[in-house]
């Protein structure tokens, strides 16, 4: 018998997975261009085991030491981590060695010490750059402003696949808010993908907006308390 948690997690797999087909079918969405990340961050190995047992492949992770303990423990499985926190610069070589993705690339200097820290023997690393689109001061990321010319240097560095754009929007409960965040996204990506048709990815929507998300063209959305739970208070 399986134990309460882990039929837990299976089950609110389902049923993420669920939601996000009738997302999909309501706006008229390809099911297939959206990913579900499991975002595992304070959560155990043994729940990200229980995870991909039940048919989950990629997670997310926010904080380097948590994670690169977890890849260790987990490394009987063929698990395709992502990198989505924030990033020291000090500590980039152990993510281009570590992580298949990083979302959070929030400077160009993290690009090109990224891009020079890929070992050789790795596929290049999938990047995504973080967008700060509700200018929060708060908050890392490239300015919307900013992010052409950003895009024009980082797309040429060698062991970088620059990906697309992420963001974290200010938190908004209403449907409504959250679509008019999503969407300056959308449309910052546009433009974009109409020069470097490469670029794919929009990595937004976490538990509370993931309908808004997808109503916005996300094709990689970032879930973690509604698979795994309330994380500890005193985590983020
Ligand atoms: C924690 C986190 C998530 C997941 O948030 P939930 O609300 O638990 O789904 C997604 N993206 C980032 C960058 C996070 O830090």
């Amino acid at each position: 018998m399986p134990s309460l948690s882990s039929s837990n997690i299976a089950n609110n797999l389902a049923q993420i997975q669920q939601n996000i087909l009738e997302f999909c079918d309501k706006y008229h969405r390809q099911p297939q261009t959206v990913r579900l990340l499991a975002v595992s961050k304070t959560q155990s190995a043994e729940k990200i085991r229980t995870a991909f047992n039940a048919g989950q492949s990629c997670f997310g992770e926010n904080y380097l030491q948590e994670a690169l303990q977890k890849i260790s423990d987990l490394d009987d499985l063929p698990i395709e981590w992502h990198f989505i926190g924030a990033i020291q610069s000090n500590k980039t070589r152990e993510l281009a060695e570590n992580f298949a993705w990083v979302h959070s690339v929030d400077r160009l200097k993290i690009a090109r010490r990224l891009s020079q820290q890929r070992p050789s023997t790795l596929a290049p690393l999938n990047i995504c750059l973080q967008v700060n689109i509700s200018n929060e001061s708060s908050k890392s990321g490239f300015n919307a402003l900013d992010i052409g010319a950003g895009v024009d240097e980082i797309i040429l560095l060698p062991n970088l696949k620059l990906r697309g754009l992420m963001a974290i929007p200010a938190p908004a409960t209403h449907l409504t808010e959250q679509r008019t965040t999503f969407a300056k996204m959308h449309k910052l990506l546009k433009p974009l993908q109409t020069k470097y048709p490469q670029l794919d990815t929009l990595s937004m929507g976490m538990s509370g907006d993931m309908q808004a998300a997808i109503a916005e063209g996300s094709t990689i959305v970032r879930i973690g308390t509604a698979i795994f739970g309330a994380r500890k208070p005193s985590a983020l």
